[in-house]
């Protein structure tokens, strides 16, 4: 940041509120720690002026940016192209300015849990997984196991018909074996909380202030052949996790895909091939002492 001339490109965070945002600090390290000329500021956008927030960037020669709630939907029609994981999901967390002056939308919370996952060598191929929520999240996290060949997902949600809809996307949109909804109080929750080899929280619930708060209660619903994902980061480890270590399950943190996610944008701006194993330690550990 100290070296910023008029070559520095741009990127940023486009979203309302975004003053709670770790992503300036997280992109303006990376840059630093990899010796990329990039600097990333964030952006508090009204919903009536998103269009020109975004025709704006690309005037003013932005390499891309970020975009959070709430408008990971309402960017679409702003976008010459979508990827694959944008369109499935319907929602674009980085937009990339190409050379030709398009705007192409990303979704990389699906690439950045897949990445997550896959580290901890947990074999998710032909698995059989539990999805806890319905919104942007779980979105990306079922598109994700589909991509990582999971056989069947179970989507369980408060609101059932939540669920529902995503479940029959994820159904029409790809080749899962077996997609499931189910709603969070049924009696057969317990059982494929149980039975599923890989269970995910990606709701809200057990973030602070609320860090007493798990999304399932149960003292005996996980076991030592189990994978545990919490998506919440703060805090970290969550209540969540800790009941699912407690019984022997391997957990892992929403902090990784958090990171995970941040790496993939930068790859897309970039296009920098980079030593991620280093990138990606620092940046957790950094990101680990911003939280704290
Ligand atoms: P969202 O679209 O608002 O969806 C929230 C989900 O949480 C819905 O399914 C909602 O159920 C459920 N929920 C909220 N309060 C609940 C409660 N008290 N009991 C049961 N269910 C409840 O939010 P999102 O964007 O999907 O984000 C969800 C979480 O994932 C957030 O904590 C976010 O920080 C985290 N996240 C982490 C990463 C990462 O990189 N680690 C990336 C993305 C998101 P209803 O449909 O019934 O309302």
């Amino acid at each position: 940041m100290a070296n910023i001339s008029s070559k520095t490109r741009q990127l940023g965070l486009i979203g309302d509120p975004v003053t709670h945002s770790l992503s300036p600090f997280l992109h303006n390290f990376l840059s630093d720690r990899l010796g990329l000329d990039y600097v990333y500021m964030a952006y508090r956008v009204e919903s009536e002026n998103l269009k020109e927030a975004v025709l704006g960037a690309r005037a003013l020669g932005f390499r891309g940016f970020n975009v959070t709630l709430p408008y990971k939907r309402e960017i679409s029609p702003f976008m010459d192209q979508l990827s694959p994981a944008a369109e499935i999901t319907g929602a674009i967390n980085t937009v990339v300015a190409q050379s030709s002056g398009s705007l192409a939308g990303h979704n990389t919370d699906v690439s950045g849990f897949t990445r997550a996952a896959n580290r901890t060598e947990y074999p998710i191929e032909n698995s059989s997984c539990l999805v806890f929520g319905a919104g942007g999240a779980a979105a990306a996290v079922a598109y994700g196991l589909t991509r990582l060949q999971a056989d069947k997902i179970t989507i369980c949600n408060r609101t059932l018909s939540k669920a529902e809809q995503l479940a029959h996307n994820i159904g029409r949109r790809t080749r899962i074996e077996e997609v499931r909804a189910i709603g969070l109080t049924s009696q057969a929750t317990d059982k494929r909380v149980r039975n599923a080899n890989v269970v995910i929280n990606a709701t809200s619930v057990g973030m602070v202030p609320d860090e007493a708060e798990t999304i399932w209660k149960d003292e005996q619903a996980f076991d030592s052949n189990q994978l545990v994902i919490d998506l919440v980061y703060t805090p970290s480890p969550t209540k969540f996790m800790n009941l699912a270590a407690s019984q022997g399950a391997q957990v892992l943190g929403g902090l990784d895909m958090l990171v995970c996610q941040a790496l993939d944008s930068v790859e897309l701006w970039t296009e920098t091939q980079f030593d991620t194993e280093v990138a990606f330690s620092e940046s957790r550990r950094r990101f680990r002492e911003e939280l704290e």
